[in-house]
C-alpha cells in the first residue's frame, strides 16, 4: 500500500501524510523543497513514528519520477506540488502554468504507462469565484478564476477529468476552502515565505510582534460586520478527507471514477470573527487597521460540504479556536 505524495512536505501535504501513516499506507515523499523545509520530515518521523520514503527533486524531471515509480509499488497518489501564491502568479505566469500542469501531467504520464489508478488532486474553492449562492456545493458553476494559480487548479480538473475518461481511472478532486492551523504536536504548520498573504499566518506573525499590526482589507462588504467571509477548515481535519478520498477510491469497484468533494466547515467566519476567535482562544491581542479592499478579493465562501460526510464519512471536527490554538502552538515553536 504505498502512495505517492508530491509535495509531501508542504504545508496540507506534511498533515496528509501523517494521516496516511496512522492509517497504515506507506508513504513515498517527493518534494522538491521550494517551498518546504527538509526538517519537516524529521518530525513527521518524530509525530508518527515512521519514516517515508524521500526524493528531492522537481516533478519535471521526468527520468527522476520514473526510477521512483521503478523502485516502489505504487498504488496511488495525492497531489500537492504546486505553486500556491496567487500575487506571483500574477507576474509569473508561464512559471505557474509550466510548474503546475507539467508536474502532474507527468505524473499522470507514469500512472497510464504504469496502469496504476487512484489520484487524489489538490484543488481550491477558488474554482468557483464568488459564487451565486451561498452556501456553495459541488454542482454550483466555476467562474473564470482571477488569478493565474486559480486558473491552474482548473485546467488541472479538466485535464484530470479526461485522463480519467480515456484511461479508465479513478481521480478525486477536493476543493478545499481556507485550510488553518497547524498539527497539535506543534511541529509540523505552514511556513509563509516573507511578508504572508493569508489571513492566518498574517494574524500569527502580529501575535508575536514580526508584524506590526494586522490589515485587515476592507469593512465595507456587505456582511454582517461589513468583512469578508470564508470557510477555515482545519488542516488536520483536511489530511483525514484525503485518507478517506483514497479509501473510497481504492476499494470503488467500477473502472472509471470521477469524484469531486467540496472540504470545509460548512460555516462562514468573517476576518473580525477570526481575529477574535484568535485572541480568546490564545489571550493575545491583535493590533489591526481598517485598510483599502484588497484587488480579487469576493465577499463570501462557505461550503455545503454535505457530499463528503454522506460518501467518505467525513466532517470537520474541530472549531475554528481550537484550530488557531495550534497554529499558536506552532508559531511559537518556529519563532
Ligand atoms: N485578509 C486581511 N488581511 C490580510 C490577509 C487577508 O484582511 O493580511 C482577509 C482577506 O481580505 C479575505 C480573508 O482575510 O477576506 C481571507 O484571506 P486569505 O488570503 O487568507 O484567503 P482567500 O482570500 O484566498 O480566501
Amino acid at each position: 500500500m504505498q502512495i505517492l505524495v508530491t509535495g509531501g512536505l508542504g504545508y496540507i501535504g506534511s498533515h496528509t501524510v501523517v494521516e496516511l501513516l496512522n492509517n497504515g499506507f506507506e508513504v513515498v515523499i517527493v518534494d522538491d523543497l521550494s517551498n518546504s523545509e527538509k526538517f519537516i520530515l524529521n518530525n513527521i518521523e518524530e509525530i508518527t513514528g515512521k519514516k517515508p520514503a524521500f526524493y528531492p527533486f522537481d516533478l519535471k524531471r521526468k527520468e527522476l519520477l520514473s526510477q521512483v515509480f521503478e523502485a516502489h509499488n505504487i498504488l496511488g497518489c495525492v497531489n500537492f506540488a504546486a505553486f500556491k501564491a496567487v500575487g506571483e502568479s500574477q507576474e509569473k505566469p508561464l512559471e505557474y502554468y509550466e510548474n503546475n500542469l507539467f508536474s502532474l501531467i507527468n505524473v499522470l504520464q507514469e500512472f497510464k504507462a504504469r496502469n496504476i489508478s487512484n489520484f487524489i488532486f489538490s484543488s481550491s474553492c477558488t474554482v468557483y469565484g464568488q459564487a451565486d449562492k451561498m452556501p456553495i456545493d459541488e454542482n454550483a458553476p466555476l467562474k473564470t478564476p482571477e488569478s493565474v494559480y486559480a486558473k491552474t487548479k482548473q485546467m488541472s480538473e479538466e485535464i484530470l477529468k479526461d485522463f480519467a475518461l480515456a484511461n479508465r481511472k479513478k481521480i478525486s478532486l477536493l476543493r478545499y476552502f481556507n485550510p488553518i492551523g497547524a498539527h497539535p504536536s506543534g511541529k509540523i504548520g505552514e511556513l509563509p515565505i516573507g511578508v504572508p498573504n493569508n489571513l492566518v499566518p498574517y494574524v500569527t506573525q502580529t501575535a508575536a510582534g514580526i508584524r506590526e499590526k494586522l490589515k485587515i482589507w476592507g469593512n465595507d462588504y456587505p456582511t454582517p460586520d461589513g468583512t469578508p467571509i470564508r470557510d477555515y477548515i482545519y488542516v488536520v481535519d483536511l489530511a483525514k478527507a484525503h485518507v478517506a478520498a483514497l479509501k473510497k477510491l481504492i476499494s470503488e469497484k467500477s473502472e472509471t471514477a470521477i469524484d469531486i468533494y467540496n472540504l470545509g466547515t460548512g460555516k462562514g467566519s468573517s476576518v473580525l470573527e477570526v481575529v477574535r476567535a484568535f485572541e480568546t482562544a490564545t489571550g493575545v491581542k491583535i493590533p489591526y487597521e481598517i485598510c483599502d479592499r484588497r484587488a480579487g478579493d469576493i465577499t463570501m465562501a462557505y461550503a455545503n460540504a454535505d457530499k463528503a460526510e454522506k460518501e467518505l464519512g467525513w466532517k470537520s471536527e474541530t472549531t475554528l479556536e481550537e484550530a488557531l490554538k495550534t497554529t499558536w502552538k506552532w508559531q511559537k515553536y518556529i519563532k
